[in-house]
């Protein structure tokens, strides 16, 4: 058999899950795919090589002017448009690389989320309409050096002063640090967890670039510095306490996270069926042994499933019915599945599977961080399980 004859046709989803989706949803998906396309996917591998993303003011300002930043929420300049939407953007944006996803998610669902909910008017006229333009860029600082799964053990603190509050800590891993105009930071006060609004000029405030990572790389890292820094009473959230305020946020990010996962699996899998067609072992085209062949069809069952998981929660999501161990079932799954999805691409491609020439090691390693973050695949075993039997075993 030629190569030649031999075409992808079908792309790697079967079971025809675009039946499911509105016209409107369709377009969204060819926008922020078209977005991608020109902004991001001639350049990604490079900035992952190099661990810095050219010019991240001008692609914020590029996904801005799209209306992909906070663009599940209304009003302030935000797009209001559907979950499933917001999620089949976040596919796309995976598909492209997870750092780009991650900058998305964290700007509209940690940190604008977070101002849009539990925000004074102040606040949300301040911020909102600016970060949702891309003009400004927002980070979330909940994680700690020493309390990550457990955020309730942090202790960044906050103090009162006259009518001033004081903060001071340090947060760990925070997405958009460094280049953060805003953050969203969580500290201990007398009256339980309460959420601030830290312009990040604010002097005290330091956000140094975390190094080294091996995974997402295409994506700001940093540490949050908060050495007494001074904001007046208008700083803080004024309704919400405990950890209810910085979950709420979780839940929305982790929500984009079911998503987009699937586009980094999507990704892997476009590249190795194409490569499967092209390589050729003992005479023939790698894709037509049938233990290749197994392979592909388990990656794309498992896409497929992967997928109707997703659209079933966005439909949940939009008709307000979605709960958060719902969203524990997708965040455990998705980002597991995709990760092995990307690993048996790895092995498809042999030797080239582990260069940068192709998406699949890019997409692999940066799933690990994706596994990780926002509530561990350990974390989320124990949501579900506390789903199922009414015991929590988080300690
Ligand atoms: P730990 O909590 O120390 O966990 C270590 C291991 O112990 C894990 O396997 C965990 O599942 C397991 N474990 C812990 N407790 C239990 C238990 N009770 N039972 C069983 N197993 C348990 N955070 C932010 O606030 N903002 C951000 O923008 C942000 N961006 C990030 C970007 C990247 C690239 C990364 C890697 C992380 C980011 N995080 C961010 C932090 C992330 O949410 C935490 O890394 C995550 O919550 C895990 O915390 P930890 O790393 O401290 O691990």
């Amino acid at each position: 058999m030629s190569t030649q004859s031999l075409q992808v046709t079908t792309g790697v989803e079967l079971a025809g899950i675009d039946d499911l989706l509105t016209v409107d949803e369709r377009l969204v998906r060819s926008s922020v795919r078209a977005l991608c396309e020109e902004h991001v996917d001639p350049f990604v591998a490079d900035w992952f090589e190099r661990g810095e993303i050219d010019d991240i003011r001008g692609l914020t300002k590029a996904l801005g002017d799209l209306g992909l930043l906070g663009m599940h929420l209304d009003g302030y300049g935000c797009a209001g448009m559907s979950a499933v939407s917001y999620g089949l953007a976040c596919l796309e944006l995976e598909a492209s690389d997870s750092g780009i996803r991650s900058l998305v998610s964290v700007q509209g669902s940690l940190a604008m989320f977070a101002i849009w909910r539990w925000g004074t008017e102040e606040q949300k006229r301040e911020w909102l309409p600016q970060m949702a333009a891309g003009e400004a860029i927002g980070c979330f600082g909940l994680t700690e050096p020493d309390a990550g799964s457990d955020p309730g053990s942090m202790q960044t603190h906050a103090r009162r002063d006259g009518s001033d509050w004081v903060l001071t800590g340090r947060k760990m891993w925070i997405t958009n640090g460094t280049v953060a105009d805003v953050a969203v930071v969580w500290a201990q006060t007398d009256d339980g967890i309460r959420g601030f609004v830290v312009p990040t000029d604010a002097p005290g405030f330091s956000a140094p670039l975390i190094k080294h990572k091996l995974s997402l790389r295409a994506s700001v890292t940093s540490e949050l510095v908060l050495d007494e820094v001074r904001l007046p009473e208008s700083a803080v959230f004024p309704e919400v306490r405990g950890l209810k305020g910085p979950l709420s946020c979780l839940n929305e990010a982790r929500y984009g996270i079911v998503w987009g996962a699937m586009g980094a699996a999507r990704s892997a899998l476009e590249s190795a069926v194409r490569y499967t067609l092209q390589r050729e072992q003992f005479g023939r085209p790698i894709a037509s042994f049938q233990l290749t062949q197994a392979k592909l069809a388990e990656m794309s069952l498992e896409y497929t499933k992967g997928l109707l998981l997703a659209l079933h929660l966005g439909r949940r999501k939009d008709t307000h019915t979605l709960r958060p161990e719902q969203v524990s079932l997708g965040k455990l799954n998705n980002p597991r599945a995709a990760l092995e999805i990307c690993r048996t691409a790895r092995t498809i491609l042999g030797g080239n599977g582990i260069s940068l020439e192709f998406p699949v090691i890019r997409h692999m390693n940066n799933l690990e961080s994706v596994l990780t973050y926002e509530g561990t695949v350990e974390m989320h075993t124990l949501v579900v399980g506390q789903a199922l039997t009414g015991i929590p075993a988080f300690r």
